[in-house]
């Protein structure tokens, strides 16, 4: 059996970034931009007044607090005629061009207007040129290259394409992920539950971590346990970028999906996994049939703490690389935290447990939470992320330094 850090391996080598696509800057958040942009224009485009006060001439202080004649006005979005000559000031607000003549800005606070002889007094001398004062192109110069492929485009990057005029741009696009939870037993959220069945707690659950992977879901509700159902609503999932099953890829007499899958020629990349919870977890591909691309696919074991382990793991990290991120920045991430107590690890197979995250005094910790295993996920409601136990039969003792996986 394949271990966790093999199995990610094998994700991150078989799973290629998606073809890159144009999308607009409002549905870009997250993404990673396939181009490389080059600043079509200065920033700030012209010389700008970055305090509210008076724009002036720096030689008019030299060795002198002076006294200045009142020209005129000048607001943001507005360009003005006037020039300031020797001896004279303009009042200007912040993000006005900075008129003609003048060469610096003294803030407001610094000035006394007096409004019957329409002159302004100041209380600074020997300022120098350009005090409060952004040149133009000092920010960013036409030419730069101010984006190389493979940014992560969060907030502040955003904003810089806005300025520059970017409305679209080529990015990795998002993927778009279908969700086919399987089972007899299982019955929709709206449903009350008839003898023997239990609601659909995973395909709410998988959407919503497909969203914060920065991916699109698309549920496509319960297929029953038998070959036609699985079938007819696998082959629907097989149309979309990656398809997650749920449920039916343990040893069960009606587990079908692993061979319901080959009969469909997705071929089997591995199927069982050295962890708890999530050891019957499946992966596998099918190559290119026409103009489609590589088709993803996981069967994630049905119980739900499982279901959601083994998506944290291993389909996040598919997705990721879908999405333009290098095998470094796909993978999960990882934390050392001292263990806040004594925990006993029973059995061979690593275990991800839940936990409870806090930073004492720069210190990172965890706390291992009460949990009863694979199908507790109320369990996991008070955890931050998971721990990684995995010597064989071994008391961990307080104080201990483990892996913990964040969850995001
Ligand atoms: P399976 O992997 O199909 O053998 O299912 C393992 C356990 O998870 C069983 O107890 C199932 O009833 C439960 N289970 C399977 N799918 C779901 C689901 N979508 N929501 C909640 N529980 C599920
Ligand atoms: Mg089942």
């Amino acid at each position: 059996m394949l271990t966790v850090d093999e199995a990610l391996q094998i994700v991150c080598e078989r799973v290629e970034p998606l073809e890159p696509a144009k999308r607009y800057l409002l549905d870009a958040q997250g993404l990673l931009l396939a181009q490389s942009i080059v600043s079509p224009l200065n920033s700030p485009p012209f010389d700008k007044a970055c305090m509210d006060g008076y724009a002036v001439r720096s030689s008019d202080f030299v060795g002198a607090k002076p006294v200045l004649k009142l020209k005129g006005e000048i607001t943001a979005g507005h360009v003005s005629t006037l020039i300031v000559e020797a001896g004279e000031t303009i009042r200007i607000m912040t993000g006005a061009p900075l008129p003609q003549g003048a060469d610096a800005v003294v803030q407001h606070e610094l000035t006394e207007l007096n409004e019957a002889d329409e002159t302004v007094a100041f209380k600074i001398e020997d300022i120098r040129a350009n005090l409060n004062v952004i040149g133009c192109g000092d920010i960013m110069r036409e030419g730069d290259i101010v984006f190389v492929e493979r940014t992560r485009l969060r907030p502040q990057e955003l904003g810089v394409l806005a300025e520059m005029g970017f409305a679209t741009l080529s990015v990795y696009p998002r993927p778009r992920v279908a969700v086919l939870a399987t089972g007899d037993e299982l019955v929709p959220v709206e449903e009350t539950p008839g003898p023997g069945q239990i609601r659909n707690t995973n395909e709410i659950m998988l959407v919503e971590q497909i969203r914060q992977a920065g991916a699109i879901p698309v549920p496509l509700g319960i297929a029953r346990d038998n070959r036609e159902d699985l079938q007819s609503k696998i082959e629907v999932g097989l149309q979309h970028d990656m398809l997650i099953l749920s449920g039916g890829v343990s040893a069960g007499k009606l587990d079908l999906v692993p061979s319901v899958l080959e009969s469909l020629a997705v071929g089997e990349i591995f199927h069982r996994i050295q962890m708890k919870p999530g050891k019957p977890v499946w992966f596998g591909q099918r190559a290119p049939q026409d103009a489609s691309s590589t088709k993803t696919v996981f069967g994630l074991p049905g119980n739900p703490v499982s279901s959601m382990v083994c998506f944290e793991i291993f389909v996040k990290t598919a997705l990721r690389r879908m999405m333009g991120n290098e095998v470094a920045n796909s993978v999960p991430e990882k934390v050392c935290a001292k263990l806040t107590e004594d925990h006993l690890h029973k059995g061979d197979r690593p275990t991800f447990w839940p936990v409870k995250f806090e930073l004492v005094e720069g210190e990172a910790r965890v706390k291992p939470l009460e949990w009863r295993g694979s199908s507790d996920l109320r369990g996991t409601m008070r955890a931050d992320g998971m721990a990684l136990f995995s010597k064989p039969d071994f008391v961990y003792k307080a104080g201990f330094v483990i892996n913990y996986f964040p969850w995001k």
